[in-house]
């Protein structure tokens, strides 16, 4: 098993430093030695795809996902056919940018009931896959905390993203794990033994007590309750041996000096992940 007490593996999203632009987490990560990157979409948006690619196929930087498609459900089929075409948008884009995965929040829509929304996902993935497919690009279901379950994603837990997935059974669609939405969960350790080879990325952070803001008030890893490296030792055993993914949307420490928080996020990565 790789060790963790260097690096190697170490993934940053872009909305982990929301304050800074897509040239500036690509120098600052780049100077830092983290040498993964997850790019959100709104990081894309003012230079484009095609200027974002070429910045970061300049940098060296490995680019780890595309974050994020999905949001399916919609009351209305004008709605879910306009999440299917941004979801194929997004698949392009994640092409073009080098990105080999985009992650799936799932999306729910509230007025209608959960399992409708599920099937209405079910659709919205089986309809993206073979465009996924073409381009080379693999998506990832991810499971949100059930307190998301109202407007974000009707599939909270990793028994459900797993039953997707097997349902779905195309190569190219998998699930991607997230500690702060997934920690709490009595099968959690058997759903990831269970997901295997599906596991397409790892993502972590930690949930603080008490949490705020049910969007953006996640710590970063040790700041909180959940047993990061315990989970980290699941999924590995499960076969998955790729990057460790930092995600952390935190209104507080977006607020403070970057740079600053950017050698804890390394310290903490080491001393918790
Ligand atoms: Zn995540």
């Amino acid at each position: 098993m790789a060790d963790l007490r260097d690096f190697s593996r170490l993934c940053i999203h872009t909305m982990t430093h929301k304050p800074w632009t897509l040239e500036e987490c690509i120098a600052a990560y780049t100077n830092a030695g983290v040498p993964g990157i997850t790019v959100w979409r709104h990081h894309l948006a003012p230079q484009g795809p095609r200027e974002s690619g070429k910045m970061l196929a300049d940098s060296g930087l490995n680019v780890v996902s595309l974050c994020r498609g999905g949001f399916f459900p919609s009351l209305t089929k004008e709605g879910r056919q306009a999440a299917i075409d941004d979801n194929l948008r997004a698949i392009d884009e994640a092409a073009q940018i080098g990105a080999p995965l985009v992650v799936l929040v799932p999306g729910a829509a509230p007025g209608q009931p959960l399992e409708a929304s599920r099937d209405q996902i079910m659709e919205g993935i089986r309809a993206v896959a073979p465009h996924a497919m073409a381009a080379g690009v693999k998506l990832g279901i991810e499971p949100l905390h059930p307190m998301y379950a109202d407007d974000r994603s009707a599939v909270n837990t990793l028994r459900q993203a797993n039953d997707m997935a097997g349902q779905i059974n195309h190569p190219n669609v998998g699930v991607t794990v997230d500690v702060y939405h997934l920690w709490w969960d009595p099968e959690l350790e058997g759903q990831i033994a269970r997901a295997g080879k599906r596991i397409l990325s790892f993502h972590v952070c930690d949930w603080r007590t008490p949490t705020r803001d049910i969007l953006n008030d996640r710590g970063v890893m040790g700041e909180g309750c959940i047993e990061v490296r315990r989970i980290r030792g699941w999924v590995e055993r499960a076969g998955f041996n790729g990057w460790i993914e930092v995600e952390v949307f935190s209104t507080e420490h977006w607020a403070e000096d970057q740079p600053a928080y950017l050698e804890r996020i390394k310290q903490a990565y080491l001393q918790y992940v």
